[in-house]
């Protein structure tokens, strides 16, 4: 449907609700559901198993919830999909499809940084993925005939890096490539409009947008979504559907959340590059952060996160965190309040020392998710505790 995003943001998923003669998305808790005839039932069970839609009854909400399926609909619109499929948290949906991409046992191009937990997923060996790992201009010949999957994210968490998705996609030739759009959110940036693959997002973030829902959804096409969906049904990674009911509520004021934290963000970063307990400054909007000029073009803003590295290191970012007031310390992000933590002590912390090296993950890095309050008292709060370490 080509509507505006902040359009879809409001109706997406709601086509049914005047047939349904409801105003707010109904929660279905049923798990088992009265079949019509065994005929019936058995013709919607050999569709769901085959990857497809119900045909009448879910059958078992295992297979399919109506609930889940308006909020996979609204997102599929968001991000110029044929399809979503939502999990249970964003690491369901990454382990998702890194088995339907046949990646599970098989070989992965990865560009680091990641997040933490997903680089510690394909490193771990836990999943006997061979990962290869590559800088953006090493993709091309890391990649091989038997590789599965190429996977990234941009702007990278936590260091903001941009990579040209377009570029991306041509050096992985043959091979799907899997974006994590966690950060940018589909208000900002949709890349299956640039070729991927897959794009991921860690709902528990912007898309819930108030910090109290874990789920996971993958945008694609429909001739991927069907394996999405075998994995979820034979894996048990389903999204419960009162998740899946304040995910929908949530969405109507994404494109606005997203645009107030932007706007603050900008504010805060121009601010963070003055300040002397500062030495580096790391988001898409500042001069010189950009030089292939993305942001305008691929990604509609520079975003609601930003990472900062202390002139102090490890003991000034401590000393930060144990002194902001309004900001709270604690990872996670995308919520309406503003969370700042550290990336090397806890979301990259399971990370190589190699492997943070590699992604530009330093010890005096914070990486703060702006939030929507005033801009005046969150330079307030963050201002009073970069004093206290500026030597
Ligand atoms: C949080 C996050 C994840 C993992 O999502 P969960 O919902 O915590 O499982 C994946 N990617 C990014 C970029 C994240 O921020």
């Amino acid at each position: 449907m080509n509507r505006a995003i902040t359009t879809s943001a409001v109706h997406g998923g709601r086509d049914q609700f005047r047939a349904l003669g409801v105003h707010a998305p109904p929660i279905d808790r049923s798990t088992t559901n009265p079949l019509t005839s065994l005929e019936d039932g058995t013709a919607s069970l050999d569709a769901m198993a085959a990857g497809g839609h119900p045909q009448g009854s879910s059958v078992y909400a295992r297979l399919h919830n109506p609930t889940v399926a308006r909020w996979e609909t609204a997102i599929a619109e968001l991000e110029g999909a044929d399809e979503a499929v939502a999990y249970g948290s964003g690491m369901a949906a990454v382990t998702a499809v890194l088995l339907a991409a046949g990646a599970v046992g098989g070989h992965v191009v990865a560009v680091r940084p990641l997040y933490g937990t997903t680089d510690h997923l394909l490193a771990s060996g836990l999943l006997r993925c061979e990962v290869t790992w590559a800088a953006f201009d090493g993709v091309a010949d890391a990649v091989r005939d038997d590789t599965a999957l190429v996977v990234a994210e941009t702007p990278a968490n936590p260091t903001l890096r941009l990579l040209d998705l377009e570029a991306l996609v041509a050096a992985a030739g043959d091979v799907p490539v899997l974006i994590d759009n966690t950060f940018a959110t589909p208000v900002l940036q949709q890349p299956l409009r640039h070729g991927v693959a897959w794009s991921l997002h860690s709902a528990t973030k912007a898309l819930s947008g108030h910090g109290d829902v874990m789920a996971g959804v993958v945008a694609t096409s429909t001739d991927r979504a069907g394996a999405l969906r075998q994995v979820r049904i034979l894996t048990g990674a389903v999204l419960d559907p009162e998740a899946a009911y304040l995910l929908h509520r949530s969405l109507p004021t994404l494109p606005l959340r997203v645009h107030a934290a932007q706007a603050n963000a900008e504010l805060l970063a121009g601010r963070l590059v003055e300040h002397p307990a500062v030495t580096a400054v790391h988001f898409p909007g500042l001069p010189g952060a950009d030089p292939a000029g993305l942001v305008g073009t691929q990604m509609a803003g520079p975003g609601t996160m930003l990472a900062f590295d202390l002139v102090g290191g490890h003991d000034a970012a401590a000393g930060v965190m144990k002194s902001v007031g309004l900001i709270t310390p604690a990872v996670s992000l995308g919520s309406t309040d503003s969370l700042i933590q550290h990336p090397a002590g806890l979301t990259h912390r399971l990370v190589s020392d190699e492997g943070r090296a590699a992604g530009g993950i330093t010890p005096g890095m914070l990486r703060l998710s702006v939030g929507i309050e005033d801009v005046e008292d969150l330079w307030d709060d963050l201002a009073a505790a970069l004093d206290l370490v500026t030597g």
